[in-house]
């Protein structure tokens, strides 16, 4: 329970600060959850098809660094592509929605 003596200048900021903190780093979490799981996926995509990009650090074809790179919206330019460009959250659910539908189908036969 607080009292009185407990709300000084110095506890009021670091209330402030941390609802504040706390709060922003959930709302880009949220925002930004679609991105993080493509580039994981192009992370297992390089390592199956281009694994000399991974130990490179670097990609083969435009030199940019990578994983720096697969945040880009841009697809891979190798030939053919290792992965995908990047999409928005609803096209990323609709994907997830029908590999999961797929992998269920695969199972059942
Ligand atoms: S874009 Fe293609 S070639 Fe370039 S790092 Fe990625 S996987 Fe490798």
């Amino acid at each position: 329970m607080i009292s009185i003596k407990d709300i000084t200048p110095k506890n009021i900021k670091s209330f402030v600060e941390g609802y504040i903190r706390s709060f922003m780093i959930k709302f880009f979490q949220n925002k930004l959850e679609h991105i993080h799981e493509q580039v994981e996926e192009r992370k297992l995509l390089v390592a199956e098809r281009s694994p000399e990009c991974l130990e490179q650090g670097q990609c083969k074809i435009c030199k940019c660094k990578i994983p720096e790179l697969f945040y880009a919206d841009k697809p891979c330019e190798n030939n053919p592509p290792c992965y995908p460009p990047l999409v928005n959250k609803d096209e990323w659910t609709n994907q997830k929605n029908l590999k999961s539908i797929y992998d269920d189908l695969k199972t059942n036969n």
